[in-house]
């Protein structure tokens, strides 16, 4: 399926918060932390062109003791912010006081945490707080890379009645070792496009990086996979940020990044789209040689499988296993495909037959 990517971008234009066509630039602070230093950003960003003023003034955080916001003290100076600025304001909001709280200032858009979009009674919560408001709502996905619980805090606004509901895709937590703090995991927030075409889908690179120097490209990846806007942490001076340091970027060095990124399109006017068609034609069809060899394989693997259940034998053979792997990872290697994708590719395709040998073990005779 194709995205169009301006398709979006014209509806967060109708909700007044965007230029149709262009990219929306949320940015600010992770957190509020003073008057100045929140008003200093925010006259700052405005020359850069951002749509929307971003700043945390409850802050989620994973232990006690670390800085958790500046509470309602900061709802003013976000009101100080629009009303020199004109720039338009969003919190983060994960309870039903904080949206009572946040409604009473005046804030223009508001977004779901994602360790709030992970909590089904958290989210109807503020969704029956939020009935009858006509006011953004952004939902971030939840911290485990659940795409049905995505959707299903997005669900919850949509039966109170919210109109304007668009996601944002931060990345998901990991045990593994990884460059992201949140590996971005894009297959979900694209199945998330694909059940959910209407929602406008906005890239949050700083949580998902963890680190500054991976913003720029975390954000070209994002634009093009056809989002429709960008999330990004800027504090005057990063490395003295009272929360997400690490991540932080001065106006001068988002100003940077935004300016260095490149808008494709999906199907941009006046260019032939014959060549693309044929290798698309040639693509389907070395498709349709993978899945036909893939039956091919599984029907062997079911045959293994009865000869395996006849003689008693295990269906996980560890030695024939790693032959498998180190033979293709070779083969791979001569072929310029990555270790980690033949090894993931073996993976599902063993994965696959265990299951099927699994089947046969357990027909009754
Ligand atoms: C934030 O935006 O500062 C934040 C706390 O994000 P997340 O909910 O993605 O962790
Ligand atoms: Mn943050």
């Amino acid at each position: 399926m194709t995205i169009d990517n301006n398709f979006n971008t014209k509806k967060l234009h109708d909700w007044n918060i965007g230029v149709n066509g262009n990219p929306l630039l949320i940015a600010g602070p992770c957190s509020a932390e003073t008057e100045e230093q929140v008003l200093t950003s925010a006259r700052e960003l405005k020359k850069i062109g951002t749509n929307i003023f971003r700043a945390g003034i409850w802050k989620p955080r994973t232990r006690p003791g670390s800085f958790e916001g500046v509470g309602n003290i900061g709802l003013e100076w976000l009101q100080k912010v629009k009303a020199e600025t004109g720039l338009l304001t969003t919190v983060e909001v994960a309870n039903v006081k904080h949206v009572y709280e946040s409604l009473r200032a005046g804030i223009d858009v508001l977004w779901i945490g994602a360790r709030t979009s992970a909590n089904p009674f958290a989210m109807q919560e503020i969704a029956d707080a939020l009935k009858g408001v006509d006011i953004p709502v952004f939902v971030k996905n939840p911290v485990n890379p659940d795409v049905e619980l995505w959707i299903g805090a997005i669900e919850r606004l949509e039966k109170a009645g919210l109109k304007k509901i668009g996601a944002i895709h931060r990345g998901f937590s990991s045990y593994d070792h990884s460059i992201y703090r949140n590996p971005p995991q894009w297959q979900i927030p694209i199945e998330l496009k694909r059940k959910l075409p209407d929602i406008p889908m906005i890239c949050d690179p700083s949580h998902i990086g963890g680190k500054r120097e991976l913003i720029q490209s975390i954000s070209q990846k994002a634009l093009d996979l056809n989002y429709d806007g960008l999330m990004i942490e800027s504090h005057p001076d990063p490395d003295k940020a009272w929360s997400d340091a690490k991540q932080q970027v001065t106006v001068e060095t988002l100003d940077i990044i935004v300016e260095s990124l490149v808008l494709r399109e999906v199907k941009p006017k006046g260019i032939s789209m014959e060549t693309l068609e044929d290798l698309r034609f040639k693509i389907d069809k070395f498709d349709n040689d993978i899945m036909d060899i893939i039956q091919k394989r599984m029907k062997v693997a079911e045959l293994i499988g009865r000869y395996k259940k006849q003689n008693k034998m295990t269906i996980l053979q560890p030695v024939r296993w790693e032959e498998i792997i180190d033979k293709n990872l070779l083969k791979g290697l001569k072929r310029n495909l990555s270790e980690r994708f033949v090894t993931k590719l073996f993976k599902a395709i063993h994965e696959e037959s265990i299951a099927k040998q699994t089947t046969i073990m357990n027909e009754e005779v």
